[in-house]
């Protein structure tokens, strides 16, 4: 896995069915001269808790059908993106390439800035607060950081690797709990 510091998506150079892009239309650009410098990790599902189908996906390409669910509603006006979202089984898809400004982590504040979006890349874990999350999204996800902090090296894996419930701690909760914090640091040394 590497990142293309052309077009700024990954490439996954072992295998072709692993790596989507799917391009979202929820992103803008970056401040001018932004350093990426910050890397937030989260977790979502929809409808919450469940796996199957293409809520998310939906979700980040403003094509959620509501009347697919009753949660539905609560965020049909919503627009968001992440950069990646990792499906359960290791799945990876692109939504908007990473030296563009992607819309997933709100109102937040990383030391003593705010507006976490202008200087970082978000990655999105299909899961929920509730249950653990995959090996295989635990392989993808290293994968995936790994690229990126060879990309963006000013993200240092014990500093500049972040949850959502650290920058939002007031609003959010993700990754959560079950989030394996400590096995996925380890892996950059
Ligand atoms: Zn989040």
């Amino acid at each position: 896995m590497k990142v293309d510091l052309d077009s700024a998506l990954l490439v996954d150079t072992q295998s072709t069915d692993r790596l989507l892009f799917i391009p979202s239309p929820n992103f803008n650009a970056r401040p001018a001269g932004t350093e990426i410098d910050l890397l937030v990790i989260h977790s979502i599902s929809l409808p919450p808790g469940i796996y199957t189908g293409n809520g998310v996906i939906d979700f980040f390409c403003n094509k959620l059908n509501i009347a697919d669910h009753e949660y539905y509603s609560q965020i049909k006006n919503l627009k968001v993106s992440a950069h990646l979202f990792i499906k359960r089984d290791g799945q990876i898809i692109q939504f908007v390439p990473f030296s563009q400004r992607a819309w997933h982590a709100g109102e937040s504040y990383f030391q003593d800035r705010e507006a976490c979006n202008d200087f970082s890349i978000g990655i999105e874990l299909e899961g929920s607060d509730f249950e653990p999350f995959t090996d295989n999204q635990y392989a993808s996800l290293i994968l995936c950081t790994q690229a990126i902090i060879r990309a963006y090296p000013a993200i240092t894996p014990r500093e500049c690797i972040v949850g959502h419930q650290d920058i939002s701690p007031s609003r959010k909760s993700d990754p959560g709990p079950f989030f394996d914090w400590e096995g996925y640091l380890a892996s950059f040394g």
